[in-house]
């Protein structure tokens, strides 16, 4: 069974596409990374699942049941099978309470039991803590606080935003490992949102490639990382470190040029054309479809790519 299913996902904000056509599965206990520039609409995509938003258009299905356009009411039910962290933990966390109480509070409006002591434990936390008031910890630790209380009611899938990009540097390895340790031992599946490609890398399963409200490539990660098939994906990985030096100096970062476009006025044909540097005229106005090119679940969303994969790498090819 999946834990998640996204079926043509539509977010529009008045006149703004943020997301224009979503289609993406979890499966039970594996992690997806979503990926994207910032204002591509992950964090829209991540606060539709858990129905913080009421999408424009499309299906949300957690479990298997259909969440796409519950009244705060009829959620109740679902609300525990899903559970979100965000970037921020300080704008997240009620001052006015208690870490106890904070972290306690899913069960209280769920109506269920669980115990905050081991929740703080569980997550690196002295349960003296409980008494604390959030602005009495550190960043690192009041992200702790957020995981403890997503965690609490036990869901089965967990967004998570951006979760460590707030925080000092010097802490984000610690929460990474906490939450990649957690997902290993209570085995939720998690869509993880970031613009990080090394906690992809480390993290995910799944990666899925958002620009400008859509998906334009996914896979499974070790596919997505060692032969990515979209420009776009191209792009942005030639900008993130590898670990094998060779490597390293045979490729050249792919520049991007331009701001992404407005999600108000999106580019027609394939959203990327604008700063693709391989687009013919046909992407400037024919919509790619998504493909599946490989039996892994390798899909991608251009039009020079082939039913076998093949097509142009923009990191080596010359002269564009
Ligand atoms: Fe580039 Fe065209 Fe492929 Fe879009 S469809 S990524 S513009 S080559
Ligand atoms: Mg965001």
């Amino acid at each position: 069974m999946n834990a998640l299913e996204v079926e043509d996902l539509v977010m529009h904000f008045g006149p703004v596409r943020a997301v224009d056509g979503v289609t993406l599965r979890i499966r039970e206990g594996s992690v997806v990374a979503l990926v994207g520039e910032s204002g591509s609409g992950k964090s829209t995509v991540g606060r539709c699942i858990v129905r913080l938003l009421e999408p424009t258009g499309g299906t949300v299905r957690l479990a298997g049941a259909d969440i796409t356009h519950l009244s705060r009411r009829q959620l109740r039910p679902h609300r525990r099978y899903v559970s979100i962290v965000f970037q921020d933990p300080a704008g997240s966390l009620d001052p006015r309470l208690s870490v106890g109480d904070i972290v306690g509070e899913p069960l209280r409006l769920m109506r269920r039991k669980g115990n905050v002591a081991d929740a703080l434990r569980r997550v690196g936390l002295r349960p003296e803590v409980a008494q604390r008031s959030p602005h009495e910890l550190s960043g690192g630790q009041r992200q702790r606080v957020s995981i403890a209380r997503a965690l609490i009611s036990e869901p089965r899938l967990l967004v998570a935003d951006e979760p460590t990009s707030a925080l000092d540097v010097s802490v984000q390895a610690a929460v990474l490992n906490l939450l990649a340790d957690l997902q290993r031992d209570l085995g939720f599946a998690c869509l993880f949102i970031t613009h990080d490609l090394s906690a992809v890398e480390y993290l995910a399963d799944e990666v899925a490639v958002m620009y400008l409200g859509q998906l334009v490539e996914q896979g499974p990660r070790a596919r997505i990382f060692g032969t990515p098939a979209h420009p776009y994906t191209q792009a942005l990985l030639s900008a993130a470190p590898v670990p094998d030096p060779v490597a390293q100096r045979q490729r050249k970062p792919v520049l991007l040029g331009d701001d992404l476009p407005s999600a108000i006025d999106p580019p027609d044909g394939c959203r990327f054309h604008t700063r693709c540097p391989v687009a013919v005229d046909r992407c400037r106005t024919v919509v790619p479809e998504s493909r599946v090119i490989g039996s892994d679940g390798h899909q991608v969303a251009c039009h020079l790519v082939e039913a076998d994969g093949s097509g142009p790498d923009v990191r080596t090819s010359e002269g564009v």
